[in-house]
């Protein structure tokens, strides 16, 4: 079973709060009726049927310790059972205690990140949680097999000098292809920041970064992923930036085709040594 989980937490955000409002928003465009519930291949997207939606996890205050502390054991507890799980954020710091769930399970987890910023900061402005500094946190603990970020159109040396130390494959959005697709191995776990979405596209976003992809080409790499997907989550929607719910709707639009490809294959179907024993 895949299982949804909303994550209003948005502490670590840089530039501006709001995220903590999306998973609501998010579930509120199904709930509207102006669209219905299908993915594009025909897989019907309801709850007890394609997913359970176990709610919103609750915080009391903005103590990232503390958060990431409930957001890992919760993760960790309920993908014990070959069950997948798809998080809706909260700013992209939640990713963080997410993949030390997952790679405690997963012996060689592989991501594929979605964002116009690396967020390989070693240090941004002293909050070692910083949604800018997520995947430097995530890459130093050297558990992951392989990190590979598409829709890049933020670097600065720092970050440059961050993808050689940590050896990341990166899809520059000057140089977009989708070959990167058939580099991809399993176990996978997706991580889509919104803004890796052109601004045309997706208004609802803190961090408005011109010259990303369209959400017609986000559609296609999600559709043409051969890999069994184990987990994702959907970050950085902030309804406070968005435009008659534009976003909150490319965002359910994503969730819908997510879930679906994530229902291709079962967790039991990898090898032996992908699962931790
Ligand atoms: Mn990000
Ligand atoms: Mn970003």
């Amino acid at each position: 079973m895949i299982k949804v989980l909303g994550i209003p937490f948005d502490a670590n955000s840089s530039f501006l709060k709001g995220t903590f409002m999306a998973p609501d928003r998010i579930r509120l465009m199904e709930k509207e009726g102006s669209a219905n519930c299908f993915s594009e291949y025909g897989t019907e997207i309801i709850e007890n049927k394609s997913h359970n939606d176990l709610g919103n996890l609750i915080f009391t205050g903005n103590d990232s310790k503390n958060a990431f502390n409930i957001i890992k054991e919760y993760i960790a507890t309920h993908i014990g059972n070959n069950d997948k799980m798809l998080c809706l954020g909260g700013d992209h710091s939640i990713t963080w205690p997410i993949i030390e769930a997952f790679s405690e399970k997963f012996d060689s987890l592989n991501i594929l990140h979605f964002d116009a910023h690396t967020d390989l900061y070693e240090n941004f402005e002293n909050n070692l949680y910083s949604h800018a500094s997520t995947f430097a946190r995530i890459l130093e603990v050297g558990k992951i097999r392989s990190l590979t970020q598409v829709g890049i159109r933020t670097l600065n040396t720092h970050q440059r000098n961050q993808i050689k130390r940590y050896g990341v494959s990166v899809v520059e959005m000057k140089n977009f292809t989708f070959d990167f697709i058939k580099t991809l191995k399993d176990p996978l776990y997706i991580s889509l920041d919104l803004d890796v979405l052109d601004p045309a596209f997706a208004p609802g976003v803190s961090h408005h970064e011109p010259g990303g992809i369209s959400t017609r080409e986000l559609i296609q790499i999600i559709q043409s992923v051969k890999n069994n997907i184990v987990g994702a989550d959907i970050v950085e929607y902030n309804p406070v930036r968005d435009v008659h719910s534009t976003t909150a709707m490319v965002a359910y639009k994503i969730f819908k085709e997510l879930i679906a490809k994530m229902s291709e294959y079962p967790v039991d179907e990898l090898q032996n040594n992908q699962v931790a024993s």
